[in-house]
């Protein structure tokens, strides 16, 4: 998998949270809006493995069963995102972790109030990117097409970076 120039890939998971509460289009349409190349998604429940290996990083805070049960009480929506910088440029969009503290403009800040309820998970990382990305999408799961409004969302060189 290339993750590198226009190529670089990120993850998104559209939380439970989101899923109750009808903002799966709102948020995919953000995406879109913003340029970005949409070329994987599915809907999926997540069991205790693939939580425990995801949220790795805070499986001995007190508060991680609660994170685990949360993520547990709906199917996600899982979303491979592409595009220059991605990672960074998601991550932006996302907003910070508690939600009633996220900048005005971001998904957290727009739609969420909540720390552990807050609407979306982004990579926050390359290194995190790409595992992410292998965790939840098989090879054949994410495709490679021409997306022809690249010719006004980047500059040739960006196209070429
Ligand atoms: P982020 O999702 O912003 O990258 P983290 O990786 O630190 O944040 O945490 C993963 C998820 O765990 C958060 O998105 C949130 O749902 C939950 N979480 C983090 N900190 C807390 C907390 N103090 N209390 C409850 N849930 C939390």
């Amino acid at each position: 998998m290339e993750f590198s120039g226009i190529k670089e890939k990120t993850l998104v998971l559209i939380k439970p949270d989101a899923i109750q509460r009808g903002l799966v289009g709102e948020i995919l349409s953000r995406f879109e809006k913003k340029g970005l190349k949409l070329v994987g998604m599915k809907m999926m429940s997540l069991d205790d493995a693939i939580l425990r290996e995801h949220y790795a990083h805070i499986a001995d805070k007190p508060f991680f069963p609660g994170v685990s049960n949360f993520m547990q009480s709906s199917p996600v929506v899982a979303m491979c995102l592409e595009g220059l910088e991605v990672v960074n440029a998601v991550r932006l969009i996302t907003g910070i972790t508690k939600s009633r503290d996220a900048e005005a403009g971001s998904i957290r800040g727009d739609f969420a109030m909540s720390v552990a309820c807050n609407v979306i998970h982004a990579s926050d990382s390359l290194e995190s990117a790409q595992a992410e990305v292998s965790r939840f999408f098989a090879k054949d799961e994410l495709f490679d097409y021409m997306k022809s409004e690249y010719e006004f969302v980047y500059v040739q060189d960006e196209r070429e970076a």
